[in-house]
This record gives C-alpha cells, sequence and structure tokens, in this order.
C-alpha cells in the first residue's frame, strides 16, 4: 500500500490543511514537551515567526528513564488546542500508548508515533484506524524496509495519510545522539510514496548541528523538518540542548527559503 511500485506519484498529506509533500518544504517546529500553557505558546510563536505551519509538542513523552518527566498527558493536550486556538496552528503530538489513541486524536491534527515504538503493531493499527494523518517516526534500530513495513500496519487500517520521519539510528559514533541517515531520505521516497521528512533535533541532539542538519535534510530533498525550539531551553524538562532559541529564529527562516523545493 506504500510502495511506489503501485503508486507511481508522490503523495501529499494534508494536516488541519497544511500540505506536507512534493512542491513544499514544510516547517514543523515547538516544545519537545508540553511543560505550561506560556512556555508551549511562547514555543508557538518562535515557531511560527520561523516560518512554522505546524506546531509540535508532547504530552505523552516516551522517556527512557522512569524517573524522568513524562508529560501532562492530558492537560498537556488541552493546553495544545489552547495555543492552536491562540495561534492558528495545527498540531501534531505523540501517542506512546494504544488505549490512549482515542484520547489524543480528539486533541490532535497529526498523530505521531516515535521511534520506540515504530514496531509496537497494535499501536500502528490503532493509529490507522484512528482518522487522523500520522506521523511515523524510524525506529532507532530498524532498517528502511522494516520502517516500510511499519507503515503498511497503518495503511492496511484504511489511512494512507502517512509521513515518515528519519530521525536518527543508532551507530557507533558518540559524537551526536543519533547518526542522522541522510540517504534514507531519497531512499525511502524511491521507494514509498510517502512523504519524508527529517527531525534534525532528535539526530543530532545539540543545538549547534539543528541548522546544519536541516541544510543538509533540505538538499537531498527532504518534504519537510520538525524542530524542538524552546523560549528557555535551560530550564527544559526534556532535551533543552536540542533546543533552537529565539536567536536562531531568523537562521532558521532563512535555512527554510534558501532552497526551492525538490520535486
Ligand atoms: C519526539 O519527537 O518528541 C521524540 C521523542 O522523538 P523520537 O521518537 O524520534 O525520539
Amino acid at each position: 500500500l506504500v510502495s511506489r511500485e503501485n503508486h507511481p506519484e508522490r503523495s501529499t498529506v494534508h494536516v488541519g490543511g497544511v500540505p506536507i509533500g512534493p512542491g513544499t518544504v514544510t516547517l514543523i517546529a515547538g516544545p519537545c514537551a508540553v511543560e505550561t500553557h506560556q512556555q508551549t505558546l511562547d514555543a508557538a510563536r518562535m515557531a511560527q515567526a520561523a516560518g512554522a505551519r505546524l506546531l509540535r509538542g508532547g504530552a505523552f513523552k516516551p522517556r527512557t528513564s522512569p524517573y524522568a518527566f513524562q508529560g501532562l498527558g492530558e492537560a498537556g493536550l488541552r493546553i495544545l488546542a489552547d495555543v492552536r486556538e491562540e495561534t492558528g496552528l495545527p498540531i501534531v503530538t505523540e501517542v506512546v500508548d494504544a488505549r490512549d489513541v482515542e484520547l489524543v486524536a480528539a486533541y490532535a491534527d497529526m498523530l505521531q508515533v516515535g521511534t520506540r515504538n515504530m514496531q509496537n503493531f497494535a499501536l500502528l493499527q490503532a493509529v490507522g484506524a484512528a482518522g487522523r494523518p500520522v506521523m511515523l517516526k524510524r525506529g532507532m534500530s530498524a532498517t528502511i524496509e522494516e520502517w516500510l513495513m511499519a507503515a503498511e500496519y497503518v495503511a492496511q487500517r484504511g489511512n494512507l495519510d502517512i509521513v515518515l520521519c528519519e530521525r536518527g539510528i543508532r551507530t557507533f559514533e558518540q559524537a551526536t545522539r543519533n547518526t542522522l541517515d541522510i540517504a534514507a531520505v531519497p531512499v525511502a521516497q524511491r521507494l514509498s510514496h510517502l512523504p519524508v521528512i527529517v527531525d534534525p533535533s532528535h539526530s543530532g541532539g545539540r543545538r549547534d548541528l539543528v541548522l546544519p542538519l536541516t541544510r543538509a535534510a533540505l538538499a537531498v530533498g527532504a518534504d519537510g523538518v520538525i524542530i524542538d525550539v524552546h523560549p528557555h531551553p535551560e530550564q527544559a524538562l526534556c532535551d533543552g540542548p536540542q533546543a533552537l532559541v529565539e536567536d536562531d529564529l531568523g537562521e532558521l527562516a532563512q535555512v527554510m527559503t534558501d532552497l526551492p523545493p525538490l520535486l
């Protein structure tokens, strides 16, 4: 269903009216985690200033440590919905448990399946049936073939509004949080008709790498990027070191408009 063999035209997925697909480069930005209403609104305004059309933000956070901030849950979803009302930005947010899909889908414009859940087949089937577009992140140890098969689980439930997101994979390299597999973008676009975006924030895990990795993503023809921004990253409850700050926004906006979209 997601293969390009039977569907040679590349697809566009619409999220709250915003297109992700060929002919456009979509910026999705926002806080890694929703912490407070003010923090989320400030981050959303930062995202908008840089040209973002969609707001990201996690209310359910899949953390490596059970002692780390796990997200605000439904209270976080309510904040996202309020901030959507205030800014007009549709929301992309993660769902980590099949039992929460209905709840998250009641608030979200797009459901995100994170790297740790790429092969959570019950979750994939549930989001496939939820009636919302899905962003499917690549598993940190998944091959491209496994990633596409995970997308197939979503598609099988009747939902072809899927955007693939390359977010870096595990390698021996320790200088970056993950290794951005930049070749995965054109490879996945050749194998599948689905749009492919890149997460330079979670790939590098470092603020200073976000803009260079964004340039790389756009140069290979990514259909968009998803970027963490935070008004006060030193106080962030999640992934502060990779969040862009106010001073970076001008350059981000410049990077997003420098390169013409590749078809
Ligand atoms: C995220 O985008 O908030 C996230 C947790 O990403 P990943 O699943 O790629 O680690």
